[in-house]
């Protein structure tokens, strides 16, 4: 066990040193990590490293956002306990911090939920309330039969069909016929039969969505029949709605949010919801108990960037940004989709703060809100300030899980090559050796708030971590927890983007916009990303253009 000595001071001056026995820490702990080989003699990276290697806060923060604020779904109280947090914790740092209100969202608390199969048998469910969705009826039980859609042979056998469920409980996914993850499969099955069972998947889920399409109004579109199928079957009286969004892993489902309006939408595991899919498929009467507590707030819910500043010293007109969003889905705790990109900035800000406190540039970073619901968060910012999109040297954005840096892209940006390469040449070899720098394409990864500057031509770059397992196991999924935090990686990462923000505030030069064209793999040149209009309000995000339910299921 190791000891640590206590000083204690008598009145007289007297000073005798004590053993006392440190906190056991059962978790996982950093070790400090040595001074590594330094590529130049800059006595500001070499602090960098002591703060963000050696004296790490990662841990503290990372558990205490991931585990006692937990998630931060937008409308939620946990998003606004993490704003409250980060301005707290930024006023600890010693480092000028405001809310920026960018706009409203619906408000919207979950309570417990609970699903059990009560007929044939008797088993608990693995269930997640989709987001914002209306709980059971006094947040009380609620008993039904459980039905899978039947083969309907056209638009009367549908209605009258839909006709039936008033009540019940309605598969609406298609059944997977095996849960586990697709690399054991290639793994353990021989070849035959992994195509076989492949083979198969893909008919069950052909089958599925046809019979799905079977119950859309007419006049539906591509592009909106799934959302009037969800409207028709809540104007139906269903008891509720049933889904399982599988993400190809062992117990790991993705959980995204509701459609319908008053009934109860929910996601089962990939295994309990194929256990009632074959249940009901075969007649063998399936019966369902529901409870799921739930409220929404009469009035929308006021939505904030947390943004946080140190103002250049020479050219404080002129930025470096960090960028990671704030807000995640509500099925697990959003711990590496943006648990880890907020710590990553949020510490970096701190090791700044300590080395750095007097930046040539101004460096801001957002901790941006709603960047699942269509990045509206950091669309908003850019859209409110337009002197930092002006004055924009780059931006560095995290948004993808918790290992260490691997790619920064040049999102097509023709001298952005130059210039990272310069900042990346800063860091120690034991950081940079890992990084792969792409110039001055690919643009390929979109789906994140550095899109938000790169549509006004602004430089914004991802410090981008791998995907594949990300995607599989943690993005927007129930399994998105603080276990999937890799500390050393994460502690890497926040003193890497500290360093890039220092090297691009220093840069004697600022990165040119100049755009180079890139390809689409048809050969066609790709056109410069435009910017979309961010949703200040959810109201257009609850409700699309549709079409409405026929009148008898009103
Ligand atoms: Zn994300």
């Amino acid at each position: 066990m190791p000891t640590r000595s206590a000083s204690i001071r008598f009145a007289l001056g007297l000073s005798i040193a004590i053993p006392v026995l440190a906190t056991p820490s059962l978790a996982q702990s950093l070790i400090p990590a040595p001074t590594p080989t330094f590529a130049t003699s800059d006595t500001v990276i070499r602090r960098m490293w002591r703060v963000g290697m050696q004296e790490s806060k990662v841990e503290t923060l990372a558990q205490v956002l991931i585990d006692s604020i937990g998630p931060r779904l937008s409308g939620t109280s946990g998003f606004q306990s993490s704003v409250e947090w980060l301005e707290r914790t930024y006023r600890g740092f010693g480092v000028p911090v405001r809310r920026h209100q960018y706009g409203t969202w619906r408000g919207w608390q979950q309570g417990a939920t609970s699903a059990e199969l009560i007929g044939p048998r008797h088993q608990n469910l693995e269930v997640e309330l989709l987001a914002w969705s209306p709980g059971t009826p006094r947040s009380q039980p609620v008993d039904g039969d459980v039905v899978a859609i039947p083969a309907l042979a056209d638009t009367a056998a549908a209605s009258a069909w839909i006709g039936t469920l008033r009540g019940k409980f309605v598969l609406i996914s298609a059944p997977e016929i095996m849960c586990r993850a697709p690399q054991e499969l290639a793994r353990n099955a021989s070849r035959a039969v992994a195509v076989q069972i492949d083979s198969q998947r893909a008919q069950v889920r052909r089958l599925a969505a046809d019979r799905f399409r079977a119950l859309a109004p007419a006049g539906s579109t591509p592009q909106n029949f799934t959302r009037a199928v969800h409207l028709r079957l809540d104007s139906a009286g269903v008891a509720g709605i049933v889904t399982t969004n599988w993400s190809n892993g062992w117990g790991v489902n993705k959980i995204f949010g509701a459609t319908a309006p008053r009934v109860p939408t929910v996601d089962l595991s990939c295994e309990d919801y194929g256990l009632l899919h074959r249940l009901a498929s075969n007649n063998q009467g399936p019966r369902m108990r529901l409870t799921a507590d739930s409220r929404t707030a009469p009035a929308e819910v006021p939505m904030f960037n947390v943004i946080a500043e140190l103002k250049g010293r020479e050219l404080p007109n002129e930025y470096v940004v960090l960028s990671a969003h704030l807000d995640s889905w509500h099925g697990a705790t959003g711990a590496t989709d943006n648990g880890t990109g907020t710590i990553t900035m949020l510490e970096a800000m701190r090791i700044l703060k300590e080395t750095y406190p007097n930046p040539r540039r101004t460096i801001v970073v957002g901790h941006w809100g709603s960047e699942e619901q269509g990045l509206n968060g950091s669309r908003s910012f850019v859209e409110d300030h337009p002197q930092v999109i002006d004055g924009l040297q780059a931006a560095f954005n995290q948004d993808n899980g918790t290992w260490r840096f691997e790619t920064i892209e040049g999102q097509g940006f023709a001298k952005s090559g130059e210039h990272l390469g310069r900042w990346i040449s800063m860091l120690p070899a034991v950081m940079s050796d890992s990084i792969k720098l792409q110039v001055p394409g690919p643009q390929a990864n979109a789906g994140s708030d550095h899109s938000a500057f790169i549509c006004k031509g602004a430089p914004a770059f991802r410090l981008q971590s791998p995907y594949d397992e990300y995607r599989q196991y943690t993005w927007h999924t129930n399994r998105d927890t603080y276990d999937k935090v890799v500390l050393p990686d994460l502690r890497n990462n926040a003193t890497i983007a500290a360093m890039m923000a220092y090297a691009a505030s220093e840069d004697p030069e600022r990165l040119p916009r100049d755009k180079v064209t890139l390809y689409l793999p048809n050969g066609q040149p790709r056109a410069w990303p435009t910017c979309s209009t961010p949703q200040r309000t959810s109201t257009s995000y609850f409700n699309p253009p549709t079409t409405p339910p026929p009148p008898d299921e009103r």
